[in-house]
């Protein structure tokens, strides 16, 4: 699980890193800029996100986010007394709020709910046009033919299903599919996407797996497909 804190005050931010740690792994910066810099980079099980931020607030980060169709669990953390500030902050998409100052095992408590609802409500079936891949069984099929995946093929389809059109990178395949350690430089992941091609794309007309010179890969699905769901 990985969590992002948002917080300017650094004797805060400092503390929630700090505890957090203990049972995430945690990223941590000062203003809305770079929130936003590490949400397009990184994929995040929550965020932690103060209101009063520098640059830009955290209303308008969060509007960002939901605009960009990021559904990540968002806690809102706000000043006594700003109600205006918490209504806004449910209203821009937030999915919880703590006032300041808040119990530590309370955030930590909110942070468990969030990310459990999050993963309850998770797709049994994910699918991109005639590729579909059931979660329970781990089985895929494509235009109704069964696909014989290993174990490690699967969790790299799985992983770019449930994130479709976005650009993923070969750090973050091996580290998030895979909760490995991303060796650098190794091709490790070019070779399984190879695999996986080999597997779900040769001999159809519409390729899945887009590859982004100098950045990685990406799962294709059509607008219009998506309705089929
Ligand atoms: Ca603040």
């Amino acid at each position: 699980m990985k969590i992002l804190i948002v917080e300017d005050e650094k004797g805060i931010r400092d503390l929630l890193v700090k505890r957090l740690k203990k049972h995430y792994s945690v990223d941590a910066c000062e203003d809305g800029e770079s929130a936003l810099d590490y949400i397009r980079v990184y994929i995040y099980d929550a965020i932690v996100l103060d209101i009063m931020l520098p640059k830009i607030d955290g209303i308008q980060v969060l509007k960002h986010i939901r605009n960009a169709g990021n559904d990540v669990p968002v806690i809102m953390l706000t000043a006594k007394g700003e109600i205006e500030d918490r209504v806004a902050g449910l209203d821009a998409g937030a999915d919880d709020y703590l006032i300041k100052p808040f119990a530590f095992d309370e955030l930590l408590a909110r942070l468990r709910v969030m990310t459990r609802r999050k993963a309850s409500a998770k797709q049994t079936t994910l699918s991109a046009g005639d590729l579909i891949l059931d979660t329970v069984s781990k089985t895929v099929t494509r235009a109704g033919n069964p696909i014989n995946l290993t174990a490690k093929e699967y969790m790299l389809l799985e992983y770019m299903m449930l994130h479709p059109n976005i650009t993923l990178t070969r750090n973050q395949l091996e580290q998030q599919a895979w909760n490995s350690r991303f060796e650098g430089g190794s091709n490790i992941i070019d070779v399984y996407i190879r695999y996986l091609r080999k597997k779900i794309d040769t001999g159809y007309d519409v390729k899945r797996i887009k590859t982004v010179y100098g950045m990685g890969y990406r799962l294709e699905v059509q607008e219009n497909e998506k309705e089929i769901n």
